[in-house]
């Protein structure tokens, strides 16, 4: 049989397509996901008594309302808890509230002084020409302090690579800084939490941690998904794509990283230095048992000396998890399995596959000409790794819808 769909990968962004394709599309589908069972970054263990999602820590919201409804069709809203964030950082041993920028005046008084002088002589403010490599751009944008003690250390950390060999043109992650809002809620000792660079409140399900949306999303496809067929071939004949030998599509719809399918197709020498720019990281959680007592739900840790980069208060948000659970993320460059978080050993350590696509310089105009030269022959990339973009769960179900919608 030729499907009309093959899609590589059964994450969330494939799922959706999968669903979408089938249901509204009426296409023939056919998803090949390498591991035993689907789910990808968005799976979930119950250890212990204690939720994990092995993916890192994961919420759910969303700025698009399709997202929300199409979510909120499967599982539906009452089966979420609802929370306003609280993600605090750890700053040289002291804990303030995120972002830094809005939160100065919780610090030390000699601290704020010497961030609040640094924030006033960023580049920005003189004018100086807006730099083209992340390290720059953030000293440029935030000024030496904040960079030296959080940003710099907390994102070498977190991406496992040094930050002036990064792009600048995903920074609508980063918050944006106004020097004047800087010193008014220093002055005022408080922040505006509208002016978040990112969700102030989130979702998160009542039961059966972040995978439950998954599964959702997942029940009436899994006659479709083929667990444990990694792709590793992908040969196109005149009009179809022949993936592993046996399986015929007319078109082809990859969410893995395109550097992992370099060896399954034939490259041509013109995209090599592309497919070299298409990197990823891959990070470790490590699930603890310890005693604390805070309303937090995560805190970064940009501290060097620590090997992780966010830990996550478990049953602050997973209410049907057992009291004491924490978890660590690490990059997996600075993780080493003999080294003890926490008094007593872990219950359990996961490794991702691929956690976040790096955005080293080079990379949009990389994955660009990929898109570009294989869609014309009926490949193509959808999602995080697809598109290869810093894409939350919401953003590459709406792209998949998107993609879906245009057929
Ligand atoms: C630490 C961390 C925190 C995050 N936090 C959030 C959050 O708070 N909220 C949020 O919405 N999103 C969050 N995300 C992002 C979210 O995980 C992703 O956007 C989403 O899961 C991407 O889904 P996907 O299906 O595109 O990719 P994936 O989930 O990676 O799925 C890809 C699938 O392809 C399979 N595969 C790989 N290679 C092959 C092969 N050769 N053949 C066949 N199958 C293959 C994999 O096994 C996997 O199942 C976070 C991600 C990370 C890493």
């Amino acid at each position: 049989m030729r499907f009309d769909y093959l899609i590589i990968g059964a994450g969330i962004t494939g799922v959706t397509l999968c669903k979408l394709l089938r249901e509204k599309a009426g296409k023939s589908v056919l998803v090949l996901e390498k591991e035993t069972e689907p789910g990808g970054l968005c799976r979930t263990v119950k250890i212990n008594g204690h939720i994990l999602d092995t993916g890192g820590g994961h919420f759910f919201n969303t700025k698009h309302q399709e997202v929300f409804d199409y979510v909120f069709r499967y599982l539906p809203e009452s089966e979420f808890n609802y929370f306003d964030r609280v993600s605090k950082i750890e700053l040289n041993n002291t804990t303030i509230d995120y972002p830094v920028e809005s939160n100065i005046w919780q610090l030390p008084i000699d601290e704020q002084i010497s961030y609040l002088i640094s924030v006033v002589r960023n580049g920005e403010s003189a004018r100086a020409p807006i730099p083209t490599n992340y390290e720059e751009w953030i000293r440029w944008k935030l000024g030496d302090k904040i960079c030296d003690t959080y940003m710099i250390p907390y994102n070498q950390k977190l991406w496992g690579v040094l930050p002036e060999e990064m792009d600048i043109d995903w920074l609508y992650k980063i918050p944006r800084v106004d020097v004047e809002e800087v010193l008014r809620y220093c002055l005022e000792r408080r922040q505006d939490v509208n002016k978040f660079p990112a969700h102030i409140h989130f979702y998160y399900p009542k039961e059966g941690g972040f995978q439950r949306i998954f599964d959702a999303l997942a029940d009436d496809e899994r006659s479709f998904i083929k667990c444990g067929e990694c792709v590793n071939s992908l040969q196109f004949k005149e009009g179809y794509w022949l993936v592993n030998n046996k399986y015929e599509a007319n078109c082809v719809v990859n969410t893995i990283p395109w550097s992992d399918l370099y060896n399954a197709l034939d490259v041509p020498e013109t995209l090599e230095e592309d497919f070299r720019l298409i990197r990823y990281n891959k990070i470790v959680v490590s699930l603890y048992e310890q005693n604390y007592n805070c309303n937090w739900h995560w805190r970064y840790i940009p501290n060097i000396e620590k090997s992780y980069h966010r830990e996550f208060y478990i049953p602050n948000y997973a209410k049907d998890s057992k009291a004491g659970g924490i978890y660590y993320e690490t990059n997996e460059k600075r993780f080493d399995a003999y080294e003890q978080y926490a008094d007593k050993p872990a219950l359990l350590q996961v490794k991702t596959d691929a956690a976040y696509p790096i955005p080293v310089i080079g990379h949009a105009k990389a994955i660009k000409n990929i898109l570009e030269h294989y869609s014309h022959i009926g490949l193509f990339g959808v999602g995080r790794w697809g598109q290869h973009q810093y894409q939350n769960a919401d953003v590459s179900m709406h792209e998949a819808i998107k993609f879906v919608g245009e057929i």
